[in-house]
């Protein structure tokens, strides 16, 4: 049996453990380290703290299948639809750029995270650890040594590091050293957005009385999206109130990237007040700083992933080898599968 470590519980990771879990069970004992509390990665699911049903989407929105992706992904699309995962987007989302015609949107009812919670599900067997946040990975004669912070280091034969490519060069330990220079010139090359975005909860009962579910806001410097979060996932509750889920531009993002969120946060409402100045008055916000968003330059040619080392195998994947969104998740989740199946 070969121990696999799969590197952050976001959908590439948790879909990679899925579809080893699926295909080489006999092969393999897999391994989760997520640096963070929760599964989802940029497709987490935030909870108001007094009311933990009361849910709001801080990252990704809603799933477009272009009709090229609803063919080559159909048995995703098939699978997470037949799962009560997926249902097709019904609500009105105003400002919307049609991407190809033909194209079909999805919600995802229980919030974003379910989508990632079903591919570990469906990983059963897996170990997955929350809160291992890794630090150092050293080549140790045929396999791999992990370091993560505040726990000791662990041994692995095959290594799959699926976190932002910047977070993937902070790495300590023999990575700098394993790669070559045409392919530190490809991931140095990567660029991302970033953008904070805030989520706002409401007591049961508050109404927001809007005609759209979601908006996208051209006339704001601060404010680029706006959704009534449960509205767009088409969902209707007596013990929640609404959640509102608030993007800011990628322009105010990058100006207080460095700024702490008590700071951005009164910002980002003042800004919203001029946007939707009868707001009702919100039980709770959270406040979330996307400095890795959406993928802006990929890796050259989107390859899916890049194999650092064969012997001992150390695979890269994630969004920035192909494209921001759930497609470009499972694309290079079956481009990291290709060369584990082919190695073990
Ligand atoms: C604001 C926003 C809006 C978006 N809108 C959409 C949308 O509407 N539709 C769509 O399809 N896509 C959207 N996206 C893009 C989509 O969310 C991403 O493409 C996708 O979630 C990337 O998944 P991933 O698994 O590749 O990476 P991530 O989700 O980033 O997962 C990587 C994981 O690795 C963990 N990690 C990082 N470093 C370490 C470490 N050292 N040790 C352990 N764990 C670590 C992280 O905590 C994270 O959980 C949006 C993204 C954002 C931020």
């Amino acid at each position: 049996m070969s121990r696999v470590l799969i590197v952050g519980a976001g959908l590439t990771g948790s879909l990679c453990a899925c579809l080893l879990r699926r295909e080489l069970s006999d092969k393999v004992k897999i391994v989760v380290w997520e640096k963070s509390r929760g599964t989802g990665g940029r497709m987490s699911t935030s909870r108001s703290p007094s009311n933990m049903s009361c849910t709001a989407d801080l990252g990704a929105q809603y799933i477009t299948a272009t009709p090229y992706y609803s063919q080559i992904h159909k048995s995703f699309y098939e699978e997470l639809l037949l799962h009560d995962v997926l249902k097709p987007l019904e609500a009105t989302i105003e400002g919307m750029m049609l991407k190809d015609e033909g194209s079909l949107n999805y919600v995802t009812p229980s919030g974003v995270s379910s989508i990632v919670k079903h591919y570990l599900k469906e990983s059963a067997g897996a170990e997955v650890f929350f809160g291992h946040h890794v630090t150092h990975v050293y080549r140790r004669g045929s396999g791999w040594e992990v370091c993560r912070k505040g726990g000791s280091p662990e041994q692995f034969d095959v290594v799959v590091l699926t976190m932002p490519v910047p977070q993937i060069l902070q790495l300590q330990g023999d990575i700098g050293s394993l790669l070559k220079d045409s392919e530190r010139q490809k991931l140095e090359a990567v660029s991302y957005s970033s953008r904070f975005a805030l989520g706002l909860f409401y007591k049961a009962g508050v109404q927001i009385s809007v005609p759209w579910a979601a908006k996208y806001v051209s006339s704001n410097p601060c404010i680029r999206y706006i959704a009534i979060d449960d509205k767009k996932r088409n969902l209707v509750s007596d013990e929640c109130g609404p959640s509102l889920v608030v993007h800011t531009s990628v322009p105010f993002g990058l100006q207080h990237l460095e700024d702490p969120l008590e700071e951005v946060q009164p910002v980002i409402l003042c800004e919203l007040e001029k946007v939707m100045p009868e707001l009702p008055k919100p039980e709770n916000i959270k406040c979330q700083k996307w400095r890795y968003s959406q993928v802006t330059g990929s890796v050259t040619d989107c390859p899916g992933q890049i194999t650092l080392l064969s012997k001992p195998l150390l695979v890269c994947g994630g969004d920035a080898f192909t494209h921001s969104n759930f497609d470009g998740c499972v694309e290079s989740a079956l481009k990291v599968f290709e060369v584990l199946k082919s190695s073990l």
